[in-house]
């Protein structure tokens, strides 16, 4: 019994890159144990501590080299586990949150998951389409769907390997039945590529903003209701607007919104068919066009196929 725990107390110093010695840990734990009748656990804690102190290591050493098993992305189905995790970043998505760095969609060859970069991690931003390791990462249930947390203890290195993501192509037809207000013309910035409100990153502080043109929405088929994001290429072959044409639109009226109005005015309630990878309730939009002269039946048809 004592030889388990002389073990498991090297082993806990070996993976987290410490060799000591296997003889000072068995005299240690025998003089606690057995000559001052201290508890086990105590004693193995205590133990543990001292060798924590002599190599001047702070506790969480230990804990950030703990057992993170590489697993597929379908494997992971329970909340609290460390696990590692090849990914490729399929979406980054806003942040919900001041204390969240980056948020989006990675996905493997088994699936997709939320991932969710905390700020305290400290980690270096990820890139959309890029591939990584994320190595001590902690699963977590959210709205009853699962996810993935970066936090200090986590890696994240980049990989040369492409990982392809399992997605199923869908065509679906539904009614643009939302536009959100961060949407129209808008200013990314040009090292993360996030979002920008009023010219500031989260990140990056103070930028000059990058002009983007994109519709977030959702999109009703009648069944599902489905979040997309229509790009500048999307909204040209629509709508025939670009970035210079918005840029145009927003000086002559010296108004932003001017160009959210106006694509609301062209899409908001229109039927889309939109063809694409469905990851969860998110639609990746590869092509969309209006459904125009349509008669019913064919509408009727097009509903049933979905
Ligand atoms: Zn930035």
């Amino acid at each position: 019994m004592m030889d388990d725990h002389v073990r498991r107390i090297r082993s806990r110093f070996e993976s987290a890159g410490y060799q000591i010695d296997e003889d000072e840990i068995r005299r240690r734990l025998n003089l606690l144990i057995n000559e001052f009748k201290v508890p086990v656990n105590e004693a193995v804690r205590s133990v543990t501590n001292y060798f924590l102190k002599e190599l001047d290591l702070s506790p969480d050493k230990l804990v950030a080299k703990r057992e993170s098993p590489e697993v597929k992305i379908s494997e992971i189905d329970e909340p609290g586990r460390w696990v590692t995790v090849r990914v490729k970043i399929v979406q980054l998505w806003e942040s919900e949150s001041e204390n969240i760095s980056q948020v989006g969609l990675a996905g493997d060859e088994t699936g997709t998951i939320k991932f969710v970069i905390w700020r305290k991690s400290g980690k270096p931003s990820v890139e959309e389409g890029k591939s990584y390791v994320f190595s001590n990462v902690v699963t977590d249930s959210f709205m009853g769907r699962m996810q993935i947390n970066i936090n200090k203890l986590s890696e994240i290195q980049e990989i040369e390997e492409d990982i392809q993501v399992a997605s199923s192509q869908i065509e679906i037809v539904g009614a643009l039945v939302a536009i959100q207000s961060n949407s129209g013309l808008i200013t990314r910035c040009p090292e993360c590529n996030r979002v920008l409100s009023k010219n500031i990153c989260p990140e990056h502080g103070k930028v000059e903003g990058v002009y983007d043109l994109r519709i977030k929405g959702v999109v009703d088929n009648g069944e599902s209701v489905f979040e997309v994001i229509l790009n500048e290429e999307n909204l040209k072959h629509l709508t025939g607007m670009d970035v210079e044409s918005a840029k145009k639109m927003a000086e002559e009226t010296l108004d932003r919104s001017s160009v959210l109005d106006y694509l609301k005015n062209l899409l908001f309630g229109r039927y889309l068919k939109i063809s694409g990878a469905r990851l969860g309730r998110y639609l990746l939009v590869n092509q969309v066009d209006f459904i125009t002269s349509v008669d019913t039946e064919e509408l009727e048809k097009l509903l049933e196929v979905v």
